[in-house]
């Protein structure tokens, strides 16, 4: 990444995106860097001058046992998980066999950078045939690598840095390694260039509370240090504010946290519920919700278990995890687990093994049932364990169903392993328009509105550049909600949404409108969307999910209901 100050936003620049949840933050930018792209036969600098010959060998080693102290160091002063990757990824770098093979082909008179890849590529492939624990380093690897090649070329260390100071964390997009890396607790705002509001980082944003842009054009020009003030509820970025932007933005956060206070069931005005739930993905997402104003989980997303690994966890692995879920949110609240969702963008080694040219729209989700059937047979007996050792029976349900075939199949696997509720999500147009059908096989439904929008649009998810089009205020995916409603009030049985969806206050009352019964979102966004509810009738909603279905775009529907909102709340909400 260029570090062309003299491209940076002048103070005052608004930087537009898409937000991830409503609250604001202001402090200084700390800069991901990605990884050098450095030739082969790049010369080792020191000083930016190259290193005579004969001395290259020590600098390899100097390198090496540069990333390696700067890891630790960095290892020492985190906690965590955070310590624990920091730590492991140390002590690769101080690996002698990876050194001294590169030192090997360096003597050989190969160049440093050229040796390096090539040893890496190696080692990379041998953790890879081992499997298991070995497979999962591979990922460390790389980034040693990436670290010692930068030090070679005399470039800042790659990846996420050290956070000294809560900070806003900007970068062009993160993976799952880069924040695995982070120090949540000191990211104060995530700001990416690239990146869709339903993509990975939005998603560990929107559940950590954590205020988040993505897609802000010209983020990455930020120079390191510059103060900016993120403003996730208005999708933007503004560049080292004045007095009169800071006080406005307190005034934001201290609206925000008055929300926070108000901790009873989600319920309209006149007293009709809608269940307020979280979304989740790991047992610590569950262990956070212990104390917290939230009736249940909605989507535990049990992928990310899963991911980055090249096999699947043990069903005894995964029964204590699942059990640590149902611990933390007791016996009173109701968890609804989804089985592995893998393939398209979320891509799994031992689960999608043949390339496929369009893996949206291939064996993922449900259908890996085809190809890898003890997948889910695995889990559901892991899940019927879990129930079973902590005395709370979860909720169960299939990502990526079709047909109303499939769901029966599905609520037949979720009884034969002894689990008694059995839903599916709708999440593809021919389940949503069959819905009453599905229903007939299962005991819920729960809509998946990021994926929802994404098929009824044809225009993928991943592609940030699409995003009005997979805007869930589209007319035609609302159609679809409003079908999947009917055929849940058809039959009895309750439609609920985990889509980013949920989580827009104005959304919320709309969906309630349509009769959904039950909203799950990230736990930050729950606030603002009880509020919303509090606020109005079942029968204003219901107006509401009628002008938003009949507005011709997605503008024109968020316009017509924010003219139908009870005025103190749209000044609360700050619509
Ligand atoms: C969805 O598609 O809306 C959903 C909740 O599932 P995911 O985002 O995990 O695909
Ligand atoms: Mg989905």
């Amino acid at each position: 990444m260029s570090t062309d100050v003299s491209a940076a936003p002048a103070p005052g620049t608004v930087l537009h995106g898409a937000g991830v949840g409503r609250r604001v933050a202001v402090g200084p930018v700390v800069r991901v860097q990605p990884a050098p792209a450095v030739p082969g036969d790049a010369p080792v600098l020191r000083d930016g001058a190259p290193v005579p010959e004969p001395e290259v060998p020590d600098a390899v080693r100097a390198a090496f046992a540069g990333v390696a102290d700067a890891l630790r160091a960095q290892a020492d002063r985190s906690s965590g998980t955070v310590a624990e990757v920091l730590g492991a990824t140390a002590m690769m770098a101080d690996d002698p066999a990876l050194r001294d093979q590169v030192l090997a082909r360096v003597g050989g008179g190969e160049p440093a950078v050229a040796a390096l890849d090539a040893v890496v590529g190696q080692f990379a492939a041998m953790f890879e045939q081992a499997g298991g624990y070995l497979a999962e380093r591979v990922t460390d690897l790389r980034s040693v690598r990436d670290r010692v090649v930068a030090r070679l070329a005399g470039l800042p260390d790659p990846g996420v840095p050290e956070l000294r100071e809560p900070s806003v964390v900007v970068a062009r997009d993160l993976a799952p390694a880069d924040t695995a890396a982070l120090d949540l607790a000191r990211v104060l705002a995530l700001v990416t260039e690239e990146g869709g509001p339903t993509g990975h980082t939005a998603i560990i944003a929107g559940q950590n509370g954590i205020p988040c842009v993505v897609r802000a054009t010209g983020a990455t020009a930020l120079a390191e240090g510059t103060v900016v003030a993120v403003d996730a509820g208005a999708g933007t970025v503004l560049v080292e504010p004045d007095e009169a932007a800071r006080a406005a933005l307190d005034a934001r956060a201290a609206a925000e946290r008055a929300l926070e206070a108000d901790t009873a069931p989600g319920a309209t005005a006149d007293g009709h519920a809608v269940a307020l739930l979280a979304n989740i993905g790991t047992a610590e997402d569950a262990e956070r919700l212990a104390g917290a104003a939230v009736e249940g989980v909605g989507l535990f997303r049990t992928e990310v278990l899963f991911l980055g690994r090249q096999q699947a966890p043990t069903v005894d692995e995964q029964a204590a995890a699942y059990a640590r879920v149902l611990r933390a949110l007791g016996p009173d609240r109701k968890v609804v687990v989804r089985t592995l969702d893998a393939g398209a963008d979320k891509p799994l080694a031992f689960a999608n093994l043949t390339p496929e040219e369009n893996p949206a729209l291939g064996v993922r989700g449900y259908r890996l049932v085809r190809s890898a059937p003890d997948l889910l047979t695995d889990q559901l007996a892991a899940l019927a364990r879990a129930g079973a050792e902590t005395g709370t029976q979860p909720w169960v349900m299939a990502p990526m169903i079709a047909t109303p075939a499939e769901a029966r199949a599905f609520a037949e696997a979720v009884r034969a392993a002894g689990l008694r509720t059995a839903g599916v999500m709708v999440e593809v147009p021919a389940a949503a328009l069959r819905a009453g059908a599905v229903l007939e096989e299962v005991d819920f439904v729960s809509l998946g509105t990021n994926d929802l929008a994404q098929y009824t649009m044809a225009a993928d998810r991943l592609r940030g550049e699409l995003v009005d089009l997979l805007d869930a205020w589209q007319p035609a995916v609302l159609e679809l909600v409003a079908a999947t409603a009917r055929g849940g009030a058809g039959a009895g049985r309750p439609v609920g949404v985990c889509g980013e969806s949920a989580s827009d206050p104005l959304m919320a009352l709309v969906l309630a409108g349509l009769g959904v019964t039950s909203l799950s979102m990230s736990p930050a966004a729950l606030p603002a969307v009880r509020f919303a509810l509090r606020r109005h009738t079942l029968a204003e909603c219901r107006a509401m999910a009628d002008a938003a279905l009949a507005a011709a775009d997605p503008a024109a529907g968020r316009a017509a209901v924010t003219a139908l909102l009870d005025p103190e709340a749209r000044a609360a909400l700050g619509l």
